[in-house]
């Protein structure tokens, strides 16, 4: 793919590089510019950031590392100057109020709340009169410095799953935050960087040093190129424009091509023939993912998982309980206990007897084993069961061409 020499270069940033990872999806929101995407979906991220902007900024003013009142106000006010749809307010509550009650900001440390760093192809930094010259925005919801030579950086997530440590220290985003500093401060020799996942109320922090993130200008500089050299091959050239599922696909509000156009992207459903149309594409989805599941296992069986970008689909890893229920109840009726609700051990029936007759819990524990199984699933490539020997042997089912799995206990759920 070959690069025009003189042209304006489209303005990437971390977030507009996390979307390039499906370039479908980049051309869609960043080029095309699509607003009937989930809006509402793009706007409950916008909606928390700006709200705990504006919290930590009054945190600055008033020296003060929480103000739980202040907390609650300003979400009153934002949501009447940013109105949402009304099932989404205790959600947004959550997030907000709940993650700034739950937090104290470290007010004698942060010296920016929001901060964009803005950079031209030369990595000069642009002065905001010269906005077109930008080529690259990092934009960092707060800096602060610690010891001689530190700075953390911190991010606000308020995706449902937490990025554990060694996942984060690969991800190009926390790298980019890092490279950013150590280009505009020379004397930092070390950059923390912290995901603040708001909906778990926790946090994630990794360490980089200069020598590890050098290489991210030339990373950013390779994919501004191929963003460059599909631009050159047309906007409308689909082929230059591929989907490539992944992470991505987690917070990808579009309606996906390679889902035929058939997953939901409404927020709320509307009337009763609204819920029909979506029941019915409920219904056509889960037969196409019922097929695919069906077809892939046993490909899969025979040659092992397929790595789909940064997912593999195979068989993963989990454990069951098996209680021995006959022993548990034989017991129990022996010692004259009341075993209604145990006709079968279940963790709930389990669970509900230990509330009534706590001191039963040791017999249960006593009777109760871990089973080693595979469940088939998408997944990271880390966990997958990579060993054909050890996934579940396949064995022909009644109807002929179709396939079963022994020690499989219920329907797989797509790991996200
Ligand atoms: S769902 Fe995934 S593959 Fe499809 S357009 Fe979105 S990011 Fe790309």
């Amino acid at each position: 793919m070959s690069v025009p020499a003189v042209k304006k270069r489209i303005a990437l940033s971390n977030s507009r590089i996390d979307l390039h990872r499906c370039p479908h999806y980049f051309r869609e929101k960043v080029l095309r510019k699509i607003t009937t995407l989930n809006g509402q979906e793009a706007e409950r991220g916008l909606w928390i950031h700006s709200y705990l902007q504006e919290y930590v900024n009054h945190l600055l003013n008033t020296g003060q590392r929480a103000d739980f009142a202040f907390a609650a106000t300003l979400f009153d006010r934002m949501w009447i100057e940013r109105p949402m749809v009304p099932e989404l307010k205790q959600e947004l509550w959550n997030l907000s109020v709940g993650y700034a009650r739950s937090t104290e900001f470290d007010v004698e440390r942060i010296v920016d709340a929001e901060l964009a760093i803005d950079l031209d192809w030369d990595l000069n930094i642009v002065p905001k009169e010269k906005r077109d010259e930008i080529w690259f925005r990092a934009r960092l919801d707060l800096l602060s410095f610690a010891d001689e030579g530190v700075a953390i950086v911190e991010d606000y997530k308020s995706s449902w799953r937490i990025m554990p440590e060694g996942e984060l220290k690969e991800d190009l985003q926390a790298k980019i935050y890092a490279w950013a500093i150590f280009h505009i401060y020379e004397w930092v020799h070390t950059v923390k960087v912290r995901f603040r996942f708001v909906r778990h109320k926790k946090t994630t922090q990794v360490i980089f040093t200069r020598d590890e993130v050098a290489y991210v200008e030339r990373t950013l500089r390779e994919i501004s190129d191929q963003i460059e050299a599909r631009v050159a091959q047309g906007l409308d050239n689909d082929k230059a424009w591929p989907t490539q599922p992944g992470d991505v696909c987690n917070y990808c509000p579009i309606r996906c091509p390679l889902a035929r156009k058939l997953e939901a992207t409404d927020q709320v459903i509307q009337d009763a023939s609204h819920a029909k149309r979506i029941a019915e594409e409920y219904v056509a989805l889960s037969r196409t993912y019922d097929k695919h599941q069906k077809l892939l296992k046993s490909w899969i069986d025979v040659h092992g998982p397929i790595g789909v970008n940064d997912k593999i689909v195979g068989y993963f890893p989990e454990s069951k309980r098996c209680y021995d229920g006959k022993t548990i109840v034989d017991t129990l009726m022996g010692n004259q206990y009341d075993v209604t609700g145990l006709y079968n051990v279940t963790s709930t029936s389990m669970e509900e007897f230990i509330k009534k007759y706590p001191e039963t819990y040791g017999l249960f524990k006593a009777n109760t084993t871990e089973k080693a199984q595979t469940k088939f699933a998408i997944g990271n490539p880390e966990d997958v069961v990579t060993d054909i020997e050890k996934q579940p042997k396949a064995k022909k089912s009644k109807k002929k061409g179709e396939t079963t799995h022994a020690g499989e206990q219920s329907q797989s759920e797509p790991v996200s």
